[in-house]
């Protein structure tokens, strides 16, 4: 029986990354995927690379261009007249984009010295892993050893009683990347942030949206006040958000879809050609043999960690969305690369306080650290500092003056707690954000260091000033 240092079950991004690491740390590293792609073949890439961050990403930027094309080139002086869509050619482009950067984890496997091992792995103990494997004219079984293994299965779209999916009217997230064609009415169930990114690709083409979500509030894990400036924003692009909406039922023919939900009014009906089904995502661990193993999950399904991400089984870690924390590609990753480190011996490192979040509608809404109402919960004292992007000449000069950074520092201290940014390349504009809060950066730090200009990162600079009362710009 093969023999490696380190096992990697899933190459998602935190399974990939942390099998790279452990590679280029000398460790004999093999990585087991079952992800079988469009085309029927095996690809690297997971839930991240496939069907998630990048190719919803690429749909963003495509919708975002033919919307910027079709509303706002005249205000630039740009006349554009019959400006349409192929559908087909963005979801090939989007393809092609997906293809091109799996395949370039086969080749980042290739340099490092890391086994892909494709087929569908069983733990049998804490060593000893079963994997089954489906060949063109045959299914084969094999097994293998490990001294450390590390989980990495991700996660998969929860589901609900109330609308079942069936891939053709009735879509998950997946689904929602492959229309052919722009849906003239289309539903969305949650609006969390695959709601809101994939509502807003199909509204900038043309789709009458309606967002139903079940919570009275939108977007209740983000400070409040840049919630509500998004909703204001997104509800004026044309998004139909309807809150406290609670799904009770759907019928679909071949043609629509009938939606039933309660609000406070009472019982509503709602027809469209659409409907995508966004209400969260659940661990995976099926198939994993976690049960024979004795691998402890929790109530909801998560492998269960440490702050080290060690399992209850010697020699056994788990990593990203299949463990407690954000379901963010980055903190999965960050997690691999450090057991991977601690595998190695070093001093793996993971600081859980200061993951980005980015939720990528235009403008774009993006945080870290704690919000306003978190801050008050918690009886911390602080300041704010904000500053809108309508006061920046960069913002004005691009035609993009919507949203604001908002910055919370501690009273005493002026220890930067959290920055919120709703505005154009918020996504960007965070790492400053992050690098700061990482350095346990103080809002004058960010006050005192000098910031391009014209550039969006004045609203930063402008912002930090902000928290001692002493803007310029406003
Ligand atoms: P995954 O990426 O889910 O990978 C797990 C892999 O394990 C899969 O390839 C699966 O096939 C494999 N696997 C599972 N079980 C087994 C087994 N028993 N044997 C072998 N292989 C197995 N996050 C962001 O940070 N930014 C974004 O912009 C973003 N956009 C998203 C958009 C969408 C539409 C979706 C659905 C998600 C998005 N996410 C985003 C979330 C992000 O995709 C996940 O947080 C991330 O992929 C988690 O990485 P992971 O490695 O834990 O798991
Ligand atoms: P989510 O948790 O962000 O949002 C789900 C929403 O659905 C919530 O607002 C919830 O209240 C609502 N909901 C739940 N049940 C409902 C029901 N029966 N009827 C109406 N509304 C209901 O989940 P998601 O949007 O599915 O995304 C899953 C995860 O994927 C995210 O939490 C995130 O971690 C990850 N993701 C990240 C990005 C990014 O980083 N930009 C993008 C997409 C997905």
């Amino acid at each position: 029986m093969k023999k490696y240092d380190v096992v990697v079950i899933g190459a998602g991004p935190g399974g990939y990354v942390a099998a790279i690491r452990c590679a280029q740390l000398g460790l004999s590293t093999a990585c087991v995927e079952s992800w079988i792609n469009e085309d029927g073949k095996p690809a690297l890439g997971g839930t991240c690379l496939n069907v998630g961050c990048i190719p919803s990403k690429a749909l963003l930027d495509s919708s975002h261009h033919y919307h910027h094309i079709k509303h706002d080139a005249a205000e630039h002086g740009i006349n554009v007249s019959g400006t349409t869509i192929d559908v087909n050619k963005m979801i090939s482009r989007k393809a092609k984009i997906v293809k091109i950067l799996t395949q370039g984890i086969s080749g980042l496997f290739r340099k490092n010295n890391v086994d892909w091992l494709k087929g569908h792995a069983t733990l049998k103990s804490n060593s000893e892993i079963q994997i089954n494997s489906r060949h063109e004219d045959h299914d084969e079984e094999t097994a293998i050893q490990a001294n450390h293994i590390i989980i990495a299965t991700g996660s998969v779209p929860t589901a609900i009683p109330s609308a079942s999916v069936d891939n053709k009217l009735v879509v998950d997230s997946t689904g929602a990347l492959k229309f052919n064609e722009v849906p003239r009415r289309l539903g969305v169930i949650g609006a969390g942030v695959i709601g809101l990114e994939l509502g807003s690709v199909w509204n900038r083409l043309g789709s009458e949206v309606v967002i139903l979500e079940a919570l009275p509030d939108f977007l209740s894990a983000v400070d409040k006040q840049i919630a509500a400036e998004a909703e204001k924003t997104l509800r004026n692009q044309g998004l139909d958000i309807r809150l406290g909406a609670k799904v009770t039922g759907t019928g679909s023919n071949n043609r629509e879809v009938s939606v039933s939900y309660e609000d406070e009014s009472g019982k509503q009906q709602l027809t469209v050609d659409k409907l995508i089904v966004a209400v969260g995502r659940k661990p995976n661990t099926e198939g994993l043999g976690a049960e024979q193993c004795g691998l402890e999950l929790d109530e909801r399904g998560f492998i269960v960690v440490d702050e080290h991400c060690q399992t209850n089984l010697e020699n056994v870690y788990a990593v990203g969305d299949v463990v407690r924390g954000p379901m963010l590609a980055h903190k999965a990753s960050e997690e691999g690369v450090a057991i991977a480190e601690r595998i190695a011996g070093k001093p793996g490192h993971m600081n859980y306080e200061t993951i980005p979040w980015v939720i990528y509608t235009w403008p774009e809404i993006a945080w870290v650290g704690q919000s306003e109402e978190q801050l008050k919960q918690a009886g911390i004292d602080y300041r704010v500092g904000s500053f809108p992007f309508m006061a920046t000449g960069r913002a004005r000069a691009m035609g993009e003056t919507n949203g604001l950074v908002k910055i919370l520092a501690d009273k005493k201290t002026d220890r930067v707690l959290g920055i919120h940014i709703f505005g154009p390349n918020a996504s960007e504009l965070i790492a400053e954000a992050v690098v700061t809060m990482e350095f346990d950066g103080s809002s004058e730090d960010l006050a005192r260091t000098i910031h391009a200009h014209p550039t969006l990162s004045e609203a930063m600079h402008e912002a930090a000033l902000g928290v001692d009362n002493r803007t310029i710009h406003i």
